[in-house]
């Protein structure tokens, strides 16, 4: 099916890209067009117009601060994030975005987009959960920080609203990280994923399992005195999953009932605190 005709304009500033937003309610931002365009296809969206955030330089990059934290600017591709040498100081990014379907969404594919889009079954609305990630949003009124905790709202819902784009990504430092899921064949989408990061608080993330990212606070309290005795072995991760599908109610589609998620999320968490456990501390 082909989408219904959209107005289209590729603004060269980003005062300029919220302007076009504002002016009209149906405006949304394109970024790599890798779910929008083909939501727009399906007829699920039908924006009546599109302000394309591409020419935008200043959406784009990545610097390394001194304290080891990262900015990512939201228009930065999954290609670019894995060829990043900055982005290797949270080595858990690069890895994950190499993981992402087919080269040519990774060429085209940005962290913003993933993030904005927050379909549950995408790779890092959990991971930004897990990485205590922060995120900056700009709109007509200025500027402000919401914690990735805070971001994700629902099934394609987020902090980043009408008129509003996400401009840039804040990762703290650290590289105890890890992340496993189950997927629909070799890198497809996920029926599961969970994201751990043993850094500063330890921290667990589930996707796929709710709308938005759930906090698997009751391994995070099983696993804080582990770590504090430094056990981070399968045995001591699986104790500490043991009981999480009986806390979850996932949903149930044509892909795993519901009771198949409940059981999987006990083992990808498992294999991401062994993963996390397996890395070494600050470089
Ligand atoms: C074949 C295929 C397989 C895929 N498999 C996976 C997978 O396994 N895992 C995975 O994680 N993803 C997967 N995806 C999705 C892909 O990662 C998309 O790139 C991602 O979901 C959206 O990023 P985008 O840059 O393409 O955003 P777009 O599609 O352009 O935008 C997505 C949404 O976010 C909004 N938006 C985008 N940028 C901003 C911004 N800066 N501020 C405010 N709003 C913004 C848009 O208005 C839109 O609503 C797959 C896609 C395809 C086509």
């Amino acid at each position: 099916m082909l989408p219904r005709e959209v107005g289209y304009a590729r603004p060269s500033t980003l005062d300029e890209a919220l302007e076009l937003l504002v002016s009209s309610d149906g405006a949304r931002p394109l970024a790599g067009g890798q779910t929008l365009v083909n939501v727009m296809k399906a007829r699920v969206a039908s924006p009546d117009a599109l302000v394309d955030l591409n020419a935008l330089e200043e959406l784009r990059g990545i610097e390394l601060g001194g304290d080891g934290s990262l900015e990512l600017g939201s228009m930065t591709t999954y290609t670019e994030i894995v060829e990043s040498a900055e982005a290797r100081a949270r080595p858990i990014l690069g890895e994950v975005c190499a993981q992402i379907a087919d080269v040519q969404v990774r060429n085209r594919g940005t962290i913003g987009g993933n993030i904005c889009a927050n379909d549950p079954t995408n790779h890092l609305p959990a991971l930004m959960v897990a990485l205590d990630a922060t995120m900056t949003i700009v709109g007509e009124d200025g500027s402000r920080d919401v914690p990735a905790e805070d971001f994700f709202l629902g099934v394609y819902m987020t902090a980043a609203g009408p008129g509003e784009v996400l401009t840039k990504i804040t990762i703290p430092p650290g590289r105890r990280d890890g992340f496993a899921s189950v997927t629909i064949g070799r890198d497809g989408t996920c029926i599961v994923s969970a994201a751990v990061s043993l850094e500063g608080g330890t921290r667990v993330a589930l996707g796929c399992v709710d709308a938005v990212p759930h906090r698997a606070s009751g391994v995070e309290a099983k696993l804080r005195g582990d770590i504090e005795n430094g056990d981070t072995s399968l045995e001591a991760a699986r104790a500490a999953s043991a009981g999480l599908g009986a806390t979850l109610d996932p949903p149930g589609d044509i892909h795993a009932t519901a009771e198949y998620r409940q059981h999987v999320a006990e083992v990808v968490v498992a294999r991401a605190i062994v993963q996390a456990g397996s890395k070494g501390g600050h470089s």
